[in-house]
């Protein structure tokens, strides 16, 4: 009995019939000769397969080449690349275990297990070793095996028989070689490692098994491939930049926070010049939400664990919370807060409300307390110990509209103060939620109508709203075009349910409010490490935590010196005096390392003149001299009208 045949429907929608068991490669061939060559692997409906696979059923056949763009042509090729890495380091280190290596956003990583942490000379020999793998041009050879043949083939391997042991019944069991490495993969992969060009290794790091803590600790090496070698060359002048603006450097070059292992990972340690900055953006936030009619309030830090099975965290949070508190003599375990809402809605139930006190817009800054995973832990980017600046919003159904369109321009107020661009993601009705269609629809429309009405642009992200809510999600862009999490606000249907909240209406009845949920910098950790990132450290004035430095070129000079760093305080201005014994174009250069916006020289010349010789951070005319109340007046006007450049 011959098999029947498969109809493959191409690009550009013509059809072919052809036998089962052809491979992507041979059906190129035939149509197209050229294809081949430039082919890297096909796409048979969604699924990426090599080109050398047996195609077994009928379905959309599209082929993926190197320069496509496509993000799939990408994936094969980095994940690849993660193949040649650990062909490479078996080759060199052949006992060393081996863990996952798979694509990434931006490249891929394989995690080995190897007795010593790799040295930058051990990365340089593997990279040198990945372009002699290249150059063999070994092909990847892909073969289904049983179970048994599998553990066989990864007897030595204990992480790979891990894996191999979570596949299910039933499911197909593949393998990949290319020359002598083998790996237990479901592929795809180019057709030979020569098809890999345009590489980089990147760095190494620890990385726990699974990212588990309790599991061996790995040494993960990180890497890079792309088809085109201006993109290579692009992106790690991308990644050089960064590199430059990471906040944790920078954070301990300007002395502005730490966190330090023995206190606890995720743990900020605000030093004097970050809390000037923390407070600066409290004041500045908090100024403008008396403005626009918040009240403030403070919750308690710590609560029976009651509060948060009434709100529901401790069903649906508790891997996230910090584990409960035996209190002597109390007849219940307490908690650490990780978020306020529960005890903003305590104060609100503290009373009956009326229709005509809402809507009611209750703020916090609060420390709330999160127990993140050990390994996801990044800087002031992710963090245990969290500060934010939150806020619960009760009102009206009718209400919703106007108070989302005083969100959003609150959001755009402030963004704009830093300068900073920013998209809206617009998260709508999941499959799964609770609520009436009915009352998704008025949620939904009334926030996509305060979005209109302040005629910003929003990506819709279609079933992406939480069970309880829709909601919006403010992403920022820095000065290299990468995007950060910003503000969130979020409906919520469930809480005031679960509270029992209500307040009388005109019609003397008891009705539901509505909450929403919103945060503008979100926490004061990611966004100032935002910032730290986004201004590379030289913070607008406003923002300075020292706005200007006083230099007298001599000893002779302090008291004049002093008289105009003086003049500067007195103005409200954040001037230091740097009078230290040191040169003076040591004390500049180091001014100009700490990123002061302003270093105001006082010379024999300035001194008998009532002038300074002024150097502004980053200007091209190095040094201007200007009368002292000069000086001292523009400094406030542009600290007055927080003056980004
Ligand atoms: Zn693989
Ligand atoms: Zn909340």
């Amino acid at each position: 009995m011959s098999a029947e045949k498969l109809k493959l429907v191409l690009q550009g929608g013509s059809q072919v019939e052809v036998e089962p068991g052809i491979s992507a490669r041979e059906l190129a061939e035939q149509v197209n000769g050229d294809l081949v060559e430039k082919a890297i692997a096909a796409k048979l409906d969604d699924e990426v397969i090599d080109l050398a696979r047996p195609i077994e059923r009928s379905g959309e056949l599209k082929f993926l080449f190197e320069d496509d763009g496509d993000e799939d042509s990408l994936y094969v090729l980095r994940h690849s690349t993660a193949h040649v890495l650990a062909t490479a380091v078996r080759s060199l280190r052949p006992n060393a275990g081996i863990g996952f290596g798979p694509p990434i956003a931006a490249g891929f990583y394989y995690d080995f297990d190897v007795e010593h942490p790799f040295t930058p000379e051990d990365l340089e020999r593997i990279e040198a070793r990945m372009a002699e793998v290249i150059a063999g041009d070994d092909q990847f050879e892909r073969r289904e095996v049983e179970r048994s043949e599998a553990r066989q083939l990864f007897a030595d391997d204990p992480y790979k028989i891990e894996r191999l042991e979570e596949i299910a019944e039933g499911d197909v069991i593949s393998v990949y070689r290319d020359g002598e490495f083998l790996d237990l993969c479901r592929g795809p992969h180019l057709p030979s490692t020569g098809r890999v060009k345009n590489f980089k290794i990147l760095h190494s790091a620890g990385a726990y098994w699974r990212g588990d803590e309790r599991r061996p600790m790995l040494q993960r090496i990180y890497g890079t491939s792309f088809f085109e070698r201006s993109k290579l060359d692009e992106h790690l002048r991308l990644l050089e930049e960064a590199r430059k603006r990471d906040h944790r450097v920078l954070g301990k070059q300007l002395d502005l926070f730490s966190v330090q292992e023995d206190v606890g990972p995720g743990l900020i340690h605000w030093h004097p010049k970050g809390a000037m900055i923390q407070f600066l953006l409290r004041r500045f936030l908090e100024d403008e939400l008396l403005r626009r009619g918040y009240d403030f309030v403070y919750t308690p830090h710590i609560s029976r664990e009651a509060l948060f099975r009434r709100s529901g965290h401790l069903q649906a949070y508790s891997e996230v919370m910090f584990p409960s508190m035996e209190m002597e003599g109390e007849k219940e375990d307490y908690r650490v807060k990780p978020m306020n809402c529960p005890g903003h809605m305590a104060i609100y139930d503290a009373r009956q409300r009326s229709y005509r006190d809402l809507p009611i817009r209750y703020a916090e800054i609060a420390s709330d307390y999160r127990n993140e995973k050990s390994g996801t832990l990044h800087g002031m980017l992710r963090v245990r110990g969290l500060t934010m600046d939150d806020a619960h919003i009760f009102c009206r159904p009718d209400q919703v509209e106007d108070e989302i369109y005083g969100m959003l321009d609150l959001v755009d107020y402030i963004y704009g103060s830093f300068g900073l661009q920013y998209g809206l993601d617009f998260s709508t009705r999941p499959a799964k939620r609770i609520g009436s269609d009915e009352v998704w629809d008025q949620a939904e429309d009334a926030l996509r109508a305060a979005i209109e009405r302040r005629e910003l642009n929003y990506a819709v992200d279609r079933g992406g709203g939480a069970f309880y809510g829709p909601k919006i999600d403010v992403k920022f862009l820095d000065a290299i075009g990468r995007e950060w999490q910003g503000s969130t606000i979020q409906l919520d249907f469930v809480l005031p349910e679960r509270f029992g909240l209500t307040y009388v209406g005109a019609d003397n009845r008891k009705h539901r409010p509505v909450m929403i949920h919103r945060a503008i910098y979100g926490t004061f950790e990611r966004f100032v490490g935002g910032l730290i990132e986004h201004f590379a450290g030289s913070f607008p004035l406003w923002l300075a935590p020292v706005q200007v430095r006083v230099l007298p070129v001599s000893d002779e000079l302090a008291d004049a010196a002093g008289s105009v760093h003086e003049a500067l305080h007195e103005a409200g201005l954040r001037a230091e005096l740097d009078d230290r014994s040191e040169t003076l174009s040591y004390r500049i250069r180091d001014g100009e390392l700490q990123k002061v916006p302003y270093l105001a020289v006082v010379g024999e010349r300035e001194a008998e003149g009532g002038t300074v010789a002024v150097r502004k951070r980053g200007a091209e005319k190095k040094q201007v001299v200007l009368p002292v109340s000069e000086f001292v007046g523009r400094l406030a006007e542009e600290n007055r009208n927080r003056t980004l450049g």
